[in-house]
């Protein structure tokens, strides 16, 4: 085998060598377990295989064993993926293709192959602190007339995609945490936690973005909102707390109580999102169990919701991850489409999503039609809330 200098693919070599070639992450359907359709790229890009997840473990591999492959091509294929990781959770194997995806990103933005979409991200990203290259002083509109705790026990992180995309859960979420009791604050320069520069293969700037957040968060616990912003907190080693577990635990506790609002009723039943980046275990955070929770929350406030407690483990990505909603807006476009297609057939009159990322992106592309709603934000939309000694 020729050692072809892809340092970041050797770690994945055994992998490589191990795909059964059995199709599950192409077109794998699974009533009972939720599984229908696997890979969202296949669904709203190309059907092609070389872009799915055996497709990218075979790049991968043919690269190792030297091959001369047409490296732009390359990039073209590996930089339109979400990275959602569901063809690892589908994997009976256990090969890790999102996994290998992500390093040949890496391979490719190490030898400058990068597309110009995802350079322009990643330059946002360190001149704007967010990917959409927001004006950076935007960041905090969220927040425009609630005061930051002058001496805080918990630090709110609610990450470029709440602050710039979906403002009024991270309002909601600050407001909420400080009728549980904490004494809250923010930062008025926010800085991105690294996640799209990982997620895009930029591991230099990320680790970057790590740094500077550790250095400018003072030490306190933090509360985070965005999945992919925990995930690649924990990933840096850097503690932190979901919002929605904190609400979960208030809730379930009595430090939270929250009463249906007679001027605005919730709906009865709503459609969930949980976000690829709390429920697929190729991110890290299964342990939070972010879709039981969330879950909770929603039969605590008395909501019922419409789909099968299994979907979230394999749903397919809603096309906001992965750089793929700016690199390619019309797939993306599809895939939103494809998750709202019908989340009404079962009587939800709301999507309820916990990231930030998927319930801008579907409230983009819902059309007005459908309320989106993050979790806090829905809350706030719907409930009268008191803390307990209120
Ligand atoms: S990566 Fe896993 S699911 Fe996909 S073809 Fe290979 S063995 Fe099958
Ligand atoms: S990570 Fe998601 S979009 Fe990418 S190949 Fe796997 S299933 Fe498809």
């Amino acid at each position: 085998m020729t050692d072809a200098g892809f340092a970041r693919l050797r770690a994945y070599e055994n992998a490589l060598y191990h795909c059964a070639t059995c199709n599950y992450c192409v077109s794998a359907t699974w009533s009972e377990r939720g599984i229908d359709g696997v890979c969202a790229t296949l669904r709203g890009h190309t059907p092609a295989a070389s872009h799915s997840g055996k497709g990218y473990l075979a790049t991968a591999r043919a690269l190792l064993e030297g091959e001369a492959l047409d490296l732009p091509t390359v990039a073209e294929r590996a930089y339109a993926c979400t990275t959602c990781g569901n063809c690892e959770a589908v994997c009976p194997i256990g090969m890790p293709p999102t996994t290998v995806l992500k390093a040949l990103r890496a391979e490719l933005a190490d030898r400058k192959l990068a597309p110009g979409g995802a350079v322009a991200i990643r330059d946002a990203v360190l001149r704007q602190q967010n990917p959409w290259a927001a004006p950076a002083v935007q960041g905090t509109d969220w927040s425009l007339g609630l005061d930051p705790h002058p001496r805080p026990n918990l630090w709110l992180l609610p990450g470029c995609a709440a602050a710039h995309r979906h403002p009024a859960e991270a309002r909601a979420a600050a407001q909420l945490l400080g009728v549980i009791g904490y004494d809250v604050a923010w930062s008025t320069e926010p800085t991105c936690c690294g996640a799209p520069l990982s997620a895009l293969g930029f591991v230099d700037a990320a680790a970057g973005q790590h740094a500077a957040l550790a250095a400018g968060t003072p030490s306190l616990a933090r509360a985070v909102l965005g999945g992919e912003c925990l995930a690649e907190l924990r990933a840096a080693g850097q503690p932190a707390t979901a919002v929605l577990e904190l609400l979960h635990a208030a809730l379930h506790d009595g430090r939270l109580e929250a009463a249906a609002r007679g001027d605005s009723p919730p709906p009865a039943v709503v459609a969930v999102l949980d976000g690829c980046h709390v429920s697929k275990p190729h991110h890290g955070l299964a342990d939070l169990d972010a879709p039981r929770l969330l879950r909770e929350v929603l039969a605590k406030l008395g909501v019922q919701v419409s789909q099968a407690p299994a979907a979230p483990r394999y749903a397919v990505c809603c096309g906001a991850a992965g750089g793929m909603a700016q690199l390619h807006p019309a797939s993306a476009a599809r895939m939103a489409a494809a998750h709202l297609a019908g989340i009404d057939e079962y009587g939800a009159a709301a999507l309820i999503s916990a990231s930030p990322l998927c319930a801008g992106h579907l409230s983009d592309h819902a059309g007005g039609q459908f309320p989106v709603y993050g979790i806090c934000e829905f809350i706030a939309a719907h409930f009268a809330v008191a803390g307990p000694d209120l």
